[in-house]
């Protein structure tokens, strides 16, 4: 066995790095567990047994053939069951490889041993549903995972993985009642996350016309989370649609009080409402007084298209101006301030502007970041897509430049 482990060692070559970092570890994993577990006399016989198996399976591993591996592997657990933590491992290690059906075949070979202990089983099992849901088998992952926390109700890593699928099948009702499940086991802040499964629910309702259940939904996350700023959104949005326009002002109004930084995603939704109501007066005082309490670059973006809209050129070029001086990559001001030099500006004014753009070429254009995985998303969204966290994702501040269209799409 040493022999032809060396010649293979030699061989060389990236995949058998990798299979020796398999090998080793394996063995590792084995060594540990034999030495925590020390064995009666007539138990070494079979333990021997399983033994011989065990290296057998090594052997096939270093000369790639990894389903007669799984075979050996499978025996020398059937008679030491000291063996299952390293078969599980192996499992593990099929599956951050992306080989999904001999991890998979691994589990069901623990799962359906007899005699096996129960907790090990129910371990198998939870591994069972991660690799499905690594495969893309969601429903299938979500049974295991069903099953596994029966067995184990208060396993909170289990409830979080139902979560998570639920999540991912859009079936916010379930991802809902599972968090209130996690919120009862685990302490910590539940209620962002309780305040955002609502509003998707309502959302859905909303796309489905069943109004009253979505407005229910709403208001449920707002007294869940006062801070939902996507629950005072798409509370206005509904009742724009129902032209109600005076309850979808007063709904998104509330961003500004719940959460400030985020107030620019109601300034789009504020200006329709008053055009359609031909009352622009009360968006300059509610922009202003935003200004006031909350001077970020996109209120005073804002405002300068506001008094634009109003013909007050010299007012828009000062917000504008002063968007610029707090944030200067703030590309959709730019684009603006050029557009209304175009329109109508003195020719060294676009010429400095133009002098100014190509300065600032060299500012990295970035938007959003995840500050828990620093995953970057093209627009705004309230689950990172990435470590599936909620409410993790917002804006990056200084030098480099945000870019929200005016008329938002959240
Ligand atoms: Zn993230």
């Amino acid at each position: 066995m040493l022999e032809s482990t060396w010649q293979w060692f030699l061989g060389g070559g990236s995949q058998q790095i990798l299979l020796t970092a398999i090998v080793f570890l394996l063995i590792g994993v084995f060594l540990g567990a034999r030495m925590r577990s020390p064995r009666e006399d007539k138990q070494a016989d079979a333990a021997n047994r399983g033994d011989s198996s065990f290296f057998k399976g090594v052997q096939y591993l270093l000369s790639n053939d990894h389903d007669q591996a799984i075979e050996e592997f499978t025996k020398s657990v059937q008679v030491n069951s000291d063996t299952i933590e390293t078969y599980v491992t192996l499992g593990n290690l099929y599956r951050s490889r992306g080989d999904i059906d001999r991890a998979i075949r691994i589990r069901q070979n623990i799962i359906l041993r007899p005699n096996i202990d129960e907790q090990i089983k129910i371990g198998a099992l939870f591994d069972l549903g991660q690799d499905y849901r690594k495969g893309g088998f969601l429903n299938r992952s979500l049974r295991t995972f069903l099953q596994v926390s029966q067995k184990n109700p208060g396993d909170v890593r289990t409830l979080k993985e139902i979560e998570r699928i639920y999540e991912g099948l859009k079936d916010w009702e379930n991802a809902y009642a599972t968090r209130q499940k996690i919120a009862r086991l685990e302490k910590g802040h539940h209620e962002h996350i309780l305040a955002h499964h609502l509003v998707e629910a309502g959302k859905v309702c909303q796309e489905n016309e069943d109004v009253v259940k979505a407005k229910t939904l709403f208001n449920k996350a707002i007294s869940t989370q006062k801070q939902c700023v996507d629950a005072y959104l798409h509370l206005g949005d509904l009742h724009f649609e129902r032209q109600d326009y005076k309850k979808a002002i007063a709904a998104w109004k509330k961003v500004a009080e719940a959460a400030p930084h985020f107030t620019f995603l109601a300034y789009g939704r504020l200006e329709g409402a008053y055009t359609r109501m031909k009352n622009l007066e009360p968006v300059e005082v509610f922009l202003k007084e935003c200004a006031r309490l909350n001077p970020d670059a996109f209120t005073h973006m804002a405002l300068a298209r506001y008094l634009y809209s109003k013909n007050d050129v010299a007012g828009a070029l000062k917000e504008i101006n002063s968007a610029l001086a707090l944030n200067p990559g703030f590309w959709e001001a730019r684009r603006f301030r050029g557009q209304m030099f175009l329109n109508g500006g003195a020719e060294e004014d676009i010429l400095a502007d133009y002098g100014e753009i190509i300065e600032g070429l060299n500012i990295p254009y970035l938007r959003f970041r995840c500050v828990q995985c620093g995953f970057e998303p093209s627009e705004l969204l309230w689950q990172c897509p990435q470590c599936n966290r909620w409410d993790t994702i917002g804006l990056i501040n200084g030098k480099e430049a945000p870019s929200i269209p005016f008329i938002n799409k959240i």
